[in-house]
């Protein structure tokens, strides 16, 4: 499949999960892909097996919130593959707690990587994305960013940020052919949820009209819409990707 050849992609967050699965689905349809992680050694496995299917990927270990590492890899990218047409911001964290009991540095990591790593990312990219005239920028939010959820107002609230900055930049940037999205997924069986006590995953299960988890292949389905052609003249939106959650 070549719908993507010639395309530059950067993931955050690629080397497990539903990074993982986008990174891949981008390579299968014909995108260089630059695989953004904390953790070499898990990403070098995904570099692998992409350029073992004869995909072209590049990885970078990056850490998102720290924007001088940040503004170096896109330079770098620049450099190995001459642009960057999709930016995908996935890496995200949770530190769950109360509020009650919450610790500030659980509140300020949260934040620093889910939303100052958005930051990080779309400011780097936006103007080379702007001197080609093409951009498309996919933030990866959470349902609980729109509906919010005991033990997570650090999480919320970076996904809830994370929306906010996506419809902003969307205008900032709508002129030079750039679009800005956001994908709000529910629950995703990912390493993130398999560590989610059983007892949370049944009350889950129960307010999910479709009776089941996301499939990371499920979001990367989306992902590949807002990239496409077909998706030219949308902007500033926010798709909903959580089985019926929350409509
Ligand atoms: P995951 O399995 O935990 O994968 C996230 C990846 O991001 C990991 O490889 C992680 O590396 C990496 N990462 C963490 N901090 C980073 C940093 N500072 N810089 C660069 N990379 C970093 O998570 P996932 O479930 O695939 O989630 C992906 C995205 O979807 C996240 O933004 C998450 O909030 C969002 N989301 C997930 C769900 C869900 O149900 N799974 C639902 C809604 C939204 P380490 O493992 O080394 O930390």
């Amino acid at each position: 499949m070549t719908q993507f050849k010639d395309r530059v992609a950067v993931v955050t967050g690629a080397s497990q999960g539903i990074g993982k699965a986008m990174a891949l689905d981008l390579s299968k349809n014909g995108a260089a892909v630059a695989v953004i992680d904390v953790q070499k050694d898990k990403a070098e496995e995904l570099v692998r097996k992409i350029t073992d299917n004869t995909g072209k990927a590049s990885l970078y270990a990056v850490d998102v919130s720290q924007t001088d590492q940040v503004d170096r890899t896109v330079e770098d990218i620049i450099k190995e593959f001459g642009k960057v047409d999709f930016l995908i911001n996935n890496a995200g964290i949770t530190r769950d707690s109360l509020m009650m009991r919450m610790r500030e540095k659980d509140w300020d990591l949260v934040l620093a990587v889910n939303l100052k790593g958005v930051f990080n990312f779309s400011k780097a990219v936006i103007r080379s994305m702007a001197r080609n005239r093409f951009g498309r920028i996919v933030n990866i939010s959470s349902v609980v960013g729109l509906m919010g959820n005991a033990g997570q107002s650090n999480y919320s609230a970076s996904k809830a940020g994370v929306l906010g900055l996506t419809k902003s930049l969307a205008r900032e940037v709508a002129s030079r052919n750039i679009t800005v999205n956001a994908i709000a997924p529910g629950y995703i069986q990912t390493p993130m949820t398999e560590a989610l006590p059983e007892s949370v995953k049944e009350k889950f299960i129960e307010i999910i009209p479709m009776k089941r988890f996301g499939k990371p292949e499920e979001i990367a389905n989306a992902v590949r819409f807002l990239l496409s052609d077909e998706a030219s003249y949308i902007t500033g939106e926010v798709i909903n990707v959580n089985g019926g959650m929350l409509m």
